[in-house]
């Protein structure tokens, strides 16, 4: 199975897209966290993404597109895969399009959630530099500013600033909400799911519609 997960910053892809990955046994695949990984370990993508990162802007579409496609030719991905934060353009849409044929997925999630939610939410999360993440109303690290799963330090993600959630958002406006549009036209099949509720339940909701 080829699912995308999609929706605004902040809905919550990654927490969910995670659980539902390893309720299917299939990779999780997160451009966000992959281009992330590039930047801590100073490669030359890294180099090149760093600063379009922090200012809430896409990185080019023929680096993550060369990116993305690699992830996906290895060998735990043959049976399927969760896509997270990829396609976010047309453009990467169309690339997989073209590597897999057809619609390249099976079916997509997409989370709702209203723009001031939004806010609130990514202005509270903390991560720490192995991607676990916390909020500091919702779901705080019990031992401040260290990481409760791997006693790393917990830190605001660049990007999370409030004046670089606002271009995050509208970038999501103008490039990636047009998929939504993009996959009705094609033959996949569709669940939107409302992101406001408990974690669980939310995972409920999801795993019930993909196995309806
Ligand atoms: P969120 O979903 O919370 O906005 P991600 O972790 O998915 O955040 O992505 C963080 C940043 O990484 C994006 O704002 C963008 O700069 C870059 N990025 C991630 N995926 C892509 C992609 N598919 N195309 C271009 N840039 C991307």
């Amino acid at each position: 199975m080829r699912l995308l997960f999609l929706g605004p910053p902040g809905a919550g892809k990654g927490t969910q897209a995670k659980r539902v990955a390893a309720e299917l046994g299939i990779p999780h695949i997160a451009t966000g966290d992959m281009l992330r990984q590039a930047v801590a370990e100073g490669t030359e993508l890294g180099l090149q993404a760093r600063a379009i990162m922090e200012r809430g802007d896409l990185v080019p579409d023929n680096l993550v597109i060369a990116m993305l496609l690699e992830r996906v030719g290895r060998d735990d991905a043959t049976d399927g895969f969760i896509l997270d934060g990829f396609p976010r353009t047309i453009a990467q849409a169309e690339a997989l399009e073209a590597r897999f044929g057809g619609a390249g997925l099976d079916a997509a999630v997409v989370i709702e959630v209203d723009t001031e939610e939004i806010v609130r939410r990514i202005s509270g999360r903390r991560v720490c530099p192995n991607g676990h993440v916390f909020h500091i109303d919702e779901a705080p690290s019990s031992t401040g500013g260290v990481c409760d799963q791997c006693g790393d330090s917990v830190y605001q993600r660049e990007d999370d600033r409030a004046e670089t959630v606002r271009n995050r958002l509208h970038v999501y406006r103008d490039l990636t909400e047009p998929l939504i549009a993009f996959y009705g036209a094609r033959d996949i099949t569709m669940h939107v799911i409302d992101g406001v509720g408990g974690v669980d339940a939310i995972t409920d909701a999801i795993m019930a519609a993909l196995n309806s």
